[in-house]
């Protein structure tokens, strides 16, 4: 019981809240499950104004799990998601029963905002490395942007698999930049899986959005029992993780968010629909789907390919492997980052400072 027990102790010294403690703001997002706000506190219970500013989900039913996994994520790898400050069950809603989330206040910008910038990668330099002197523009200097935007997200990605959840809506919508720690962060376990402990071991197919899904229907084996009770979950999940290779179902969605960097043209949905379709066909081989699609490619799609094909072709190298039909010829998070592809990351911090 260690753990009820640290979760108690860190409760107690935690601010709690309620209903009656926030004033809304802007709404952020509306989901099927959920709605976000950005709020702020009505009778300050903090001294700064940066711990004044909290974003507020209004979750359904489905908020319970969320609760959970945002705890867990506190206590084990806080840095992979946004800063989660408190969450509860709030029974005076009109609407019945709701859990309330809070966060602190990441930043304005998801990487799907960013990304929509006509100067997407450059947009994302100075955020990431302060100050840039003005270096020529090139597919140097983006991919060396590009390369930093893939090691955050792959170091967060690392730390949810670690702890062995497997976020399932991986995607640029749920990338948010952090001002405050000027790195990007995961947003989102509203779909989230924790494999050790069994929560929410049954896949909600549902929830997950087809252009970032990989194409596995069930991200743990259907020969596998249905739920077992938590205990034997525990006992049975660093096993089960080993065999079925979960964790790589959010290397697939990463994958595609490396594409969609790489190739301007991917950034629109239907740009993105357009492509998945291809590589259906093409049986999820990207080395085939290239093959098709370079002898016809737009002057942007070469582009694209001539980044990917920087240093010795370690972009793509790293990209092939993280897109692939079969979950376990996907590379792991952990090796990914281990990957010659992030060798050079922080060049161009130094060159920035020459
Ligand atoms: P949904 O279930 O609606 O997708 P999200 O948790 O993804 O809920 O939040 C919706 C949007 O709210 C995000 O895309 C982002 O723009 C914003 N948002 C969520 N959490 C934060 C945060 N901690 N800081 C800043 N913005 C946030
Ligand atoms: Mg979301």
């Amino acid at each position: 019981f260690d753990m009820f027990v640290l979760a108690f102790v860190e409760r107690f010294f935690r601010p709690t809240y309620k209903k009656d403690d926030f004033i809304l703001g802007k709404k952020l997002g509306e989901g099927a499950f959920g709605v976000v706000y950005r709020v702020s506190l009505a009778n300050k219970k903090s001294s700064s104004k940066k711990e004044d500013d909290l974003v507020l989900k209004k979750a359904t039913e489905y908020g319970a799990v969320e609760i959970w996994m945002n705890e867990r994520v506190r206590r084990a790898c806080a840095n992979s998601c946004a800063d989660f400050k408190y969450g509860f069950l709030e029974n005076s809603s009109k609407k019945g029963a709701e859990y309330w989330l809070i966060w602190r206040f990441e930043g304005e910008a998801t990487l799907y905002d960013l990304m929509q910038s006509k100067e997407f990668p450059y947009n994302v330099e100075t955020m990431i490395l302060g100050e840039v002197q003005d270096l020529p523009k090139g597919l140097e200097r983006e991919n060396r942007i590009i390369q930093t935007i893939m090691r955050q997200l792959l170091f967060a990605l690392d730390g949810l698999h670690s702890t062995g959840i497997v976020h399932r809506d991986i995607k640029p919508q749920n990338v948010i930049f952090s001002e405050g720690s000027r790195i990007f962060k995961i947003i989102d376990l509203g779909a989230a899986a924790d494999l050790r402990v069994g929560i929410n071991y049954i896949p909600k197919e549902f929830l997950l959005d087809p252009r970032y899904a990989a194409p596995e229907q069930y991200i743990m084996s259907t020969q596998t029992p249905s739920a077992p009770s938590a205990p034997v979950a525990a006992a049975l999940s660093p096993v089960l993780w080993q065999m079925n290779l979960p964790d790589r179902f959010d290397i697939y969605s990463t994958g595609l968010i490396f594409l969609q960097m790489a190739f301007p043209g991917l950034r629109t949905d239907s740009g993105l629909i357009q492509f998945n379709r291809q590589l259906k066909r093409c049986d999820y081989d990207l080395v085939a789907w290239r093959k098709t699609a370079e002898p016809r490619a737009s002057s942007d799609l070469r582009r694209g390919f001539e980044l990917l094909d920087l240093d010795g072709g370690i972009g793509w190298e790293l990209l092939t492997s993280m897109v692939r039909y079969k979950p376990r010829q996907r590379i792991s998070a952990k090796t990914a980052l281990a990957y010659p592809y992030f060798d050079k990351e922080g060049l161009l911090a130094l060159s920035v400072m020459q």
